[in-house]
This record gives C-alpha cells, sequence and structure tokens, in this order.
C-alpha cells in the first residue's frame, strides 16, 4: 500500500477521535493565552498516543510540544497548531446568525479545526513511521494566542522551533489551496502616560492630564501617515481615557499595532512612533512608559514545500459536500450583503460568478505568491526560523467575512469536520513525503537559506519583556 493511501485510511479509521476533539475545543472557547482546557485536552491525548509532552513553552501555561521519535536519525518534522478563541463571537452551531452567549466568546476563525487538524496529523504521521520503520522525528506543536500574535512569537524566544527541520501548518478557510503570500510584520504595544490629578473646573492649573498625552499622540501619528509607506498601518485605542470629565485624569493608555511589510520596517517606524510619544508627554509634562506587549515577523512562505502541498491538493482531489452542506453554505452566505462578498472573493482571485455559490470544495491553485497580505500571524516567526508553508482548506461557507459568526456556525458541524480531516491528511502526507525524499527537503533548506541569507531572526520581543496574564 502507498504511503498516501496508508496515511488516508488511518485518518478515515481514528476521525472519530479528532472530530470530537475539535467539537470540545468549540463548545469550550477560550480566549488567547487563557485555553487551559484545549491545551491540557490535546497534550492528554497524544501523551495517550505515546508522545513526550513538554509544557509551559517560552513561559506560556498553555504552549506544549509533543514529541515522537523513532530512536533513530531523521529529520525533525514540526506541525503548528492553535486553539485560541475571539471574542463576541458565540455562535449556535446553525446557519442562522443566533449567539449561545451575548458578547461571549466563539471559535470565529476556526482554530478549534485548526489545532486539531495538525494534531491528527503529528499522530497519523507517528502511525505511519512505526509501521513502516522509517526513521524520523515528529512534533505536534500547542500554540496559544495566535489572535494576539503572542504565542509562537514567545515560543520562538525559548528556541522551541530552532532544531526543527521543517514546520507544516494550515489555516481554515473557504477553498482549498496553498496559501503562499506573505503577511504584515506588525509591533503592538501600549503607551501609558501619568500626569498629575486635580478638579477639572476647581484648580485645572494644578493638573497635568494624561489623557491630554494620549490625544497628542494620536495627532501626532494621524499626520505621520502622509510620510510613511502606503503597505505601512497604524491603529489605536484608547484603553484608559480617564474616568470622569471633571477629573483631570493622571493615568491613560493609548493601545497600538504598528505593521508593514518587512521586519526592519516595523522597527524604523515604531522609533518614530516613539517620538512621537516622547514629543507628547514633553508637551504636557506627563511622563511615558512603553509597554511592549508582542510582535511578529512578515510570513515567509517557502517555495518547495508549498509546490509539495499543491501536488498532495490536487491528488486528493475536491472536497464531496452535499446537498443538505451546500444548502447550509447559501443560507449563511446570503446573510452577508453581495458587495462584501464579492470583495472577499476578489481578495482570493476567485471568479466573480462563484458568488452565487455558497460552499466551494474545489482545488484552487497556489495563491498569493507575490502578495502581501494586510494582516498578520505568528507563523511567520517560524517562517523565519525554519522552511514553513500553509495551506487551507474549504470549512466555511464562500466570500464570508473571517472572524466573523458565519466561522462559528461551520465549525461544529460536516462542513468544518470535513475540510479538517482533509487538510489533516494533506499535512501528514507531506510531513511523510519529505522524510521519504532528503534531497526534496535539502531543497527546502537551500531555499530558505539563500533567502533569509544576511537576515537571521532576531525575536522581535525584546528580552525583558514577560508574557502577560490572560
Ligand atoms: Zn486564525
Amino acid at each position: 500500500m502507498s504511503t498516501h493511501t496508508e496515511v488516508n485510511e488511518w485518518l478515515e479509521e481514528r476521525q472519530g477521535r479528532f472530530i470530537g476533539m475539535a467539537d470540545q475545543i468549540w463548545s469550550n472557547p477560550e480566549l488567547a493565552l487563557a485555553e487551559y482546557k484545549a491545551c491540557s485536552l490535546q497534550s492528554d491525548d497524544l501523551a495517550a498516543d505515546g508522545f513526550t509532552i513538554t509544557s509551559n513553552i517560552g513561559d506560556l501555561p498553555t504552549a506544549f510540544m509533543a514529541e515522537w521519535s523513532s530512536g533513530k536519525a531523521g529529520p525533525v518534522i514540526g506541525f503548528l497548531g492553535e486553539y485560541d478563541a475571539l471574542p463576541g463571537l458565540s455562535q449556535h452551531n446553525q446557519d442562522v446568525q443566533d449567539p449561545i452567549a451575548v458578547d461571549g466568546p466563539g471559535h470565529g476563525c476556526g482554530h478549534n479545526l485548526l489545532g486539531t487538524a495538525a494534531l491528527a496529523a503529528a499522530s497519523v504521521m507517528k502511525a505511519w513511521l512505526e509501521h513502516s520503520g522509517t526513521s524520523a522525528t515528529v512534533r505536534y506543536y500547542g500554540c496559544p494566542a495566535e489572535e494576539t500574535c503572542e504565542g509562537k512569537v514567545f515560543m520562538a524566544r525559548a528556541g522551541a522551533f530552532d532544531d526543527l527541520d521543517m514546520a507544516i501548518t494550515w489555516h481554515p478557510g473557504s477553498t482549498n489551496t496553498v496559501w503562499a503570500g506573505s503577511s504584515l510584520a506588525v509591533n503592538n504595544i501600549k503607551f501609558r502616560f501619568r500626569g498629575r490629578t486635580a478638579h477639572a473646573a476647581a484648580n485645572p492649573e494644578t493638573g497635568r492630564s494624561a489623557l491630554d498625552a494620549v490625544e497628542l499622540m494620536n495627532v501626532g501619528v494621524n499626520y505621520l501617515r502622509e510620510h510613511v509607506i502606503d503597505a505601512a498601518r497604524l491603529h489605536y485605542v484608547i484603553t484608559n481615557g480617564g474616568g470622569a470629565p471633571n477629573v483631570v485624569p493622571d493615568d491613560c493608555e493609548v493601545w497600538y499595532f504598528i505593521r508593514s511589510p518587512e521586519r526592519h520596517q516595523v522597527e524604523e517606524l515604531t522609533e518614530r512612533v516613539r517620538n512621537i510619544a516622547r514629543g507628547a508627554a514633553l508637551m504636557t509634562e506627563t511622563t511615558m512608559e512603553e509597554n511592549f506587549v508582542s510582535g511578529a515577523y512578515n510570513m515567509l512562505s517557502n517555495t518547495v514545500i508549498s509546490e509539495k502541498m499543491m501536488a498532495i491538493l490536487d491528488e486528493l482531489g475536491p472536497i464531496e459536500f452535499t446537498d443538505e452542506e451546500r444548502a447550509y453554505g447559501k443560507t449563511i452566505a446570503d446573510a452577508f450583503p453581495r458587495e462584501i462578498r464579492a470583495t472577499m472573493l476578489a481578495m482570493e482571485n476567485l471568479p466573480k460568478e462563484l458568488i452565487e455559490q455558497g460552499l466551494n470544495g474545489e482545488v484552487w491553485p497556489i495563491r498569493d505568491a507575490d502578495k502581501v497580505l494586510p494582516g498578520s500571524t505568528d507563523v511567520s516567526d517560524v517562517s523565519w526560523i525554519v522552511p514553513t508553508s500553509q495551506i487551507t482548506t474549504t470549512t466555511w461557507a464562500l466570500g464570508i467575512p473571517g472572524h466573523s459568526w458565519a466561522v462559528t456556525a461551520t465549525g461544529a458541524m460536516s462542513i468544518g469536520h470535513k475540510g479538517m480531516l482533509h487538510a489533516a491528511k494533506a499535512m501528514a502526507m507531506t510531513g511523510a513525503d519529505f522524510v521519504l525524499d532528503p534531497d526534496l527537503l535539502q531543497r527546502a533548506k537551500d531555499e530558505f537559506a539563500e533567502s533569509t541569507k544576511g537576515r537571521p531572526y532576531q525575536c522581535p520581543i525584546p528580552a525583558h519583556v514577560q508574557p502577560r496574564k490572560p
């Protein structure tokens, strides 16, 4: 029996275990850094499967690594998983918007499927290594807090990915393809100003307003926008603007994301934003404190791995959806205005006519190879440490926005399950193929060495910064 057939059969046999796990994580949505249930569910599962567990990676209580080794020489293959949910995206397992808990968390990015498929790939690859007597080490990384770009970056700083030969991952989506695009590098920083309080009417002259500092900083940054590259993104929210208008606030905070296509551009832009913060403090006679939350690189996809994964997706063929599933997807898709869906399809380079469909199981060519997508992910940090690639499979309705109730709505039913198992198969087959073909692995490593030449990974998070408490 061929390796791919074996992997396929093992996955089918164990699918109940993986579907049960994904549904359990979906039913217990946990926010970034608080994924205690998902983390123990997954680490207990892999411990029972014969993997050795290392917990608390990078001082993150919900990060772990599971490893199984044939005990002989061979490459180390890593599968990256995530399990954090998003606030406000609670949704019943149905095709009409209705939260289980109003404003409650939900798996609106499909990470219950993401982590479980990566775990499934690791488990099935281990079964294949054992059965075939092939030499290699397989690892699953349980990575918390992807949504805040924290998990993998702290894990990277702790050296968790340094001895991998390659990393494989995926993201739930609305089509089956390899996503070979780049993403924006980011710094995530809070600026806190402290002044002197006073009665705002009786003795304002003795007060020094921390809110003035926040507002002047934002004005400064908004003027800076004219003098940055088009692809840069600067966004902020005021997380503490004081308590009442009649009290001069002495303690205020503004939270910034600073993004650009390349890491060095983010560093340079951050320095300019810092200067504006310093200037705002000087103008208002307040003090400024910078709290660096996290940062991430831009994504560096490996072409050798991407092309292999594309060939595997082609070989696997489309996901077969039933008429009932298509109707479910269509109801969800129709809940969104056609303009939004048209924009989403265009972003994914999909034909306009697909707007009439609610669900698409076909295989599409490699996507976005030369594009920078205006978002960030901490998978990028791994991609600058080892050759890395990722696929997407269909787990949600076509043309709907990510981070919405519509994603949660297909995450614990047959549509999500099918996409998840499909992704797990493709990832496990990829791992097996690279173990069986050392020359192919070497080509992936050569490409990585060439593209990172003279630009070694330097963790964006300064050494003194500790992970925040959830
Ligand atoms: Zn996501």
